[in-house]
């Protein structure tokens, strides 16, 4: 049984989709929840989203709370950690989460768009685990999970040049972690999932598809060998157990979560 009382987790971009999911799964085995998320005016959901997802998971019974913090902003950041420690006492389970995507050809891909992507997806996680490891080294326990992606570390599809070096670019951090803070009681794993229906992935297909959305989630399923995107609730019960104390020979790992999507050779030989 995965037990995750007295733990404290961060998620970022834990307001919907696959953060949102995990939350819930690691409340409901008892973990306490801190969601980071950036509130901005050009955001204008982001507050009610927020407030929505903490509303969710105290109805839920789980002890939460959200922090409004851009995880580009290196300040924000330690000071949103800073105020964790003080409400909830310390910091046991990071998980790197807050992502974007955004579909653009190469040729068309802007410094501006290119940066968006390695300032959420890279330094985001760099800087959410550079405020929480002194504290999780000072209590010599720690999870920190980085929400990667099989995009660009298995697998890509054409329009994704940003996303996907961000996220094979959060492999090399996890691997680096992992070895540096191996013999101080701080695990570091990536989950690589593929397709989980989310907001994101919504948005994806309607910019592949602005007419049809829906086919090209059809075609997603189709292609996957169990027949149907992942669940966030799914994922989630992958990161409690690589947040719980069951997984603590384990790190520096690749986790790859995707109902067998990667692993068709040719997707047409075979009986
Ligand atoms: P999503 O529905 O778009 O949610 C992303 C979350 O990140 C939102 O809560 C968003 O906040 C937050 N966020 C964005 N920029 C932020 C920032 N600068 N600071 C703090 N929070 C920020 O995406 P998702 O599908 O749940 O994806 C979550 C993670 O899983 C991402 O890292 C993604 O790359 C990864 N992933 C997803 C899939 C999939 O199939 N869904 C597959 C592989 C990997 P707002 O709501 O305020 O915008």
């Amino acid at each position: 049984m995965i037990n995750l009382k007295e733990r404290v987790a961060v998620i970022t971009g834990g307001s919907r989709g696959n953060g949102l999911g995990m939350a819930k799964v690691l409340g409901s085995y008892g973990a306490t929840i801190a969601l980071f998320n950036d509130i901005k005016p050009e955001k204008p959901m982001s507050g009610i989203t927020m407030e929505n997802a903490v509303k969710e998971l105290r109805d839920m019974g789980i002890h939460s709370k959200g922090y409004n913090v851009d995880v580009t902003e290196r300040e924000q950041v330690e000071s949103g950690v800073c105020e964790v420690i003080q409400d909830f006492g310390k910091i046991d389970i990071l998980i790197n989460n807050a992502g974007i995507a955004r579909l653009c050809k190469f040729e068309n891909m802007t410094d501006e768009l290119r940066d968006l992507h390695f300032n959420v997806n890279i330094i985001g996680a760099w800087n959410c685990t550079k405020a929480v490891i002194e504290n999780m080294m000072k209590n010599k326990y720690g999870r920190i999970i980085n929400i990667s992606s099989v995009t660009g570390t298995v697998v890509c599809d054409s329009g994704f040049t940003a996303y996907a070096t961000s996220k094979a670019a959060l492999i090399g951090l996890t691997k680096a972690l992992a070895v540096e803070y191996a013999n101080s009681g701080i695990t570091v794993n990536a989950i690589l999932p593929g397709y989980i229906y989310t907001e994101m992935v919504q948005k994806s297909a309607e910019e592949s598809n602005p007419v049809n959305p829906e086919s090209i989630l059809n075609g997603i399923a189709s292609g996957i060998p169990m027949k149907r995107l992942g669940t966030t609730e799914e994922l989630g019960e992958l990161a409690a157990f690589l947040a719980s104390d069951a997984a603590g020979y384990i790190t520096g790992t690749q986790n790859i979560f995707d109902g067998g999507s990667t692993l068709p050779e040719t997707g047409c030989m075979g009986v």
